[in-house]
């Protein structure tokens, strides 16, 4: 059987990129400003690390002015805010990111939650989720937005289509479930306590398996034909990146197919650049 497609997750975010890039230079020549993005980075955990530095790279790439704000992880919670509030009130900054995971001391929801919902590029605020879940217009959270726009922009339709996402986290499993419901598919959500996954998944037009477990979803749980999309960032024994699914063997099913690395992961960074522009955008 003919091996699956690859969703060229990195090339697709180059094109974005490279949109946004355009749109930025017209834009700051109008203004007379450049977008800008605050991202906080409290302690020293070196994913979250490599994480800041990568968006901070891209910012350069476009032209979008960044500041990266370090904290150590002894900072109270109260001093963590009042540093939101000041960028709250920070006419330059469009967007303020708080690299998650925060140190256990430090309530995420009440960080997330104090930030102005134009600012909160990350698109967590719960009134941009309630946005969301309404069909109002919001800032969208990056890996769902950009899981939505590898579909369209590799050609797959979405409507009528059966997609079944696993995980059902605020960040990626909630939301992408609602945005492929707006864009008319039927959605079934599976989590931890779904019995006997696999009749579900196997029944997937388009498998979204956001989980955080190694090879998880293997051939079994894939229909032939269908369109299978990894969020998983997993390590393995080897400390290499890795995905939620089994990739050699569900490659064989499926008609497409995002890698690890090389697939969600480079779209989230590039819909992040896409918020700030749109929160500078909306805010003149
Ligand atoms: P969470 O841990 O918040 O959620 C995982 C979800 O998987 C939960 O809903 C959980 O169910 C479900 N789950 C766990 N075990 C099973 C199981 N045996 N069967 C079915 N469902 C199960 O993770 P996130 O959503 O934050 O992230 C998921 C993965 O995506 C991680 O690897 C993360 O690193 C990666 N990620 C990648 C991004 C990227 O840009 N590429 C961005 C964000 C995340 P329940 O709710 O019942 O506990």
């Amino acid at each position: 059987m003919k091996r699956g497609n690859l969703i060229d997750g990195k090339g697709i975010a180059g094109q974005i990129k490279d949109e946004l890039k355009d749109e930025i230079q017209a834009w700051s020549a109008e203004s007379g400003r450049r977008p800008g993005l605050a991202v906080i980075l409290v302690g020293e955990d070196p994913a979250s690390r490599t994480y800041v530095r990568g968006k901070v790279q891209d910012c350069e790439q476009v032209g979008i002015y960044s500041r990266l704000i370090r904290k150590p992880d002894t900072i109270e919670e109260e001093e963590l805010l009042f540093e939101i509030h000041r960028l709250n009130e920070d006419p330059a900054m469009d967007g303020i990111l708080v690299q998650l995971p925060l140190p256990d001391h430090i309530s995420s929801d009440r960080i997330i939650s104090e930030i102005r919902p134009e600012k909160d590029v990350d698109g967590f605020h719960p009134i941009n989720a309630g946005r969301l879940s309404t069909g109002l217009k919001s800032l969208l959270p990056c890996t769902p937005h950009g899981i939505l726009q590898m579909l369209k922009r590799t050609g797959i339709s979405i409507a009528g289509k059966h997609a079944v996402v696993v995980g059902r986290s605020n960040i990626v499993g909630k939301p992408v479930s609602l945005l492929l419901q707006k864009e008319d598919a039927t959605v079934t959500m599976c989590h931890s306590r779904t019995q006997d996954l696999a009749h579900y998944t196997q029944q997937a037009d388009i498998l979204v398996a956001a989980v955080g477990r190694l090879q998880f979803i293997t051939a079994e749980h894939v229909k032939p034909g269908a369109v299978v999309i990894d969020v998983g960032m997993n390590r393995t024994p080897e400390g290499k990146l890795a995905g939620d699914v089994d990739f050699e063997s569900v490659r064989e099913q499926a008609s497409f197919i995002t890698p690890v690395p090389g697939g969600v992961g480079p779209m989230t960074r590039a819909m992040l650049l896409y918020n700030t522009v749109q929160s500078a955008k909306e805010r003149g």
